[in-house]
């Protein structure tokens, strides 16, 4: 992964080709030159220092104590062919003799640390799902997704205890934010002068879930079955959110993730977004067809420019008497995800919590610090004509519920989302003081209904 000293080749330059494209036109010659084919030349024929390698995974382990049981899990395999390490989707870290004798102990343990990071955030199945959603065939669309899952980890992962190794590249080396996801990174920037230093970058296909050559692929030794993967996972999530003190924020995020995947609301929304949407690139929040203002600031890096508003989302959360705090943190936690599905446009999100009557609790300035209040009885009606007299009217609403509660009569003049908290409800409970007999029906045939884990 890091670029500390480059190979004298450049092993992975099969991967930088970048076709050019409407979209992807060529701006270097750099990034398209012609490619050498051959496999990098055997640097060292020494052995791996194995006890080095070792050392340095314990010093992680010492550093990131939450992150013990996903260190120990990896199985080192001795490769050649790989430029420094590098993880396969099945937990093997493929180990450059030659990187570990040139990398001081304490930057290896910082490297231990980052490749591992990619097996636990899962940056092998993200980039197959977003290859697959944003129709991301290109090699360079990998190296892209490579260096975006390289920001996600890089912006906390270092200092305390971990020396950030050297040419790691950063949120701020490319001028982007921090605290983002892969996913949102990827939208950001291209390959171009800026990146051209990473192009023989690759933390493998554990980190963007293309294929390499040293790969030895589910059949060969040391795989962890998908069970055992789960397993180690679970564990890391489980240590984290029963002890997140020292823990950044980041893993704290993902920890609760781990045992509360959020709803796909990329799709969700964006599926709302090209129903209500009509004409070419409906529901494409992002061209690089005009560089956008920042462009010009960072000379080099291109970035896309807004072509079209992303969705304005009103939710409304269900905080009756009968919704349980579980359910109401689970609620903030699919707020956040709309926030970063949104890009991280806070200000595209309002929330209001509802039970009998709706108060309006955003705009949105951090799902974190949001309040909700409630506690009453239930009627979503009076937050769904809320949310459709605010302006701007929002182009999608979502609500968070158990469900107990009467639908309106009509269909909303826009896409809604209907999120349901999984449990089952006792039945014996009535949910309308005024008629013990109410029996909530389901929710209506215009809603697109999810359930809330
Ligand atoms: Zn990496």
């Amino acid at each position: 992964m890091t670029p500390r000293t480059a190979p004298l080749h450049e092993p992975m330059t099969s991967r930088t080709a970048h076709p050019p494209s409407p979209r992807n036109p060529p701006v270097t010659t750099r990034t398209t030159r012609p490619i050498p084919q051959e496999s990098p030349p055997v640097t060292s024929a020494r052995m791996l220092d194995v006890g080095k390698l070792f050392a340095a995974r314990l010093q992680a382990a010492r550093a990131r104590p939450y992150l013990a049981t996903a260190l120990f899990a990896l199985h080192a395999v001795e490769s050649r062919l790989v430029p420094t390490m590098a993880v396969d989707r099945h937990w093997r870290c493929y180990v450059s003799p030659a990187f570990v004798d040139r990398t001081p102990v304490e930057e290896l343990a910082g490297v231990w640390v980052h490749e591992v990071s990619h097996l636990l955030r899962d940056h092998h199945g993200r980039g197959d799902r977003v290859a697959l959603e944003r129709g991301l065939t290109g090699r360079g669309d990998r190296l892209r997704m490579n260096i975006a899952a390289d920001l996600e980890i890089n912006d906390d992962v270092y200092g305390d205890g971990l020396p950030r190794p050297e040419g790691a590249v950063e949120p701020r080396t490319l001028g982007l934010p921090e605290g983002e996801l892969m996913e949102d990174y990827l939208r950001q920037f291209r390959l171009g002068p800026y990146t051209q230093g990473l192009v023989w970058l690759d933390c493998g296909s554990g980190a963007d879930g293309l294929e390499r050559e040293w790969d030895l692929g589910p059949e060969g030794a040391n795989a962890l079955s998908t069970e055992e993967r789960d397993a180690v996972r679970f564990r890391v999530a489980q240590g984290i959110t029963a002890r997140p003190g020292s823990v950044p924020k980041g893993w704290r995020r993902w920890a609760e993730e781990a045992f509360h995947p959020p709803q796909p609301w990329r799709e969700l929304l964006g599926a709302a977004l090209r129903s209500a949407a009509s004409g070419a690139g409906a529901g494409e929040d992002y061209t690089y067809g005009r560089p956008s203002r920042r462009a010009t600031v960072l000379p080099g890096v291109v970035l896309p420019a807004l072509r079209r508003r992303p969705p304005r989302v009103a939710v409304v959360v269900d905080t009756s008497g009968s919704v349980s705090d579980a359910e109401l943190g689970s609620a903030l936690l699919e707020v956040a995800a709309i926030v970063r599905a949104l890009g991280g446009r806070r200000d595209l999100v309002s929330v209001l919590s509802c039970d009998a009557a709706a108060r309006v609790v955003g705009p949105l300035c951090r799902a974190e610090g949001l309040t909700l209040v409630g506690g009453g009885g239930t009627d979503l009606r009076t937050g769904f004509a809320k949310a459709l007299r605010a302006t701007p009217r929002p182009d999608v609403v979502v609500v968070l519920t158990d469900g107990q509660t009467p639908w309106p009569r009509a269909r909303p003049a826009c896409r809604t989302v209907v999120g349901l908290f999984s449990r089952a409800r006792p039945a014996a409970r009535s949910w309308d003081e005024n008629d013990p007999d109410y029996v909530p029906g389901r929710p209506p045939e215009w809603a697109r209904v999810v359930t809330i884990g």
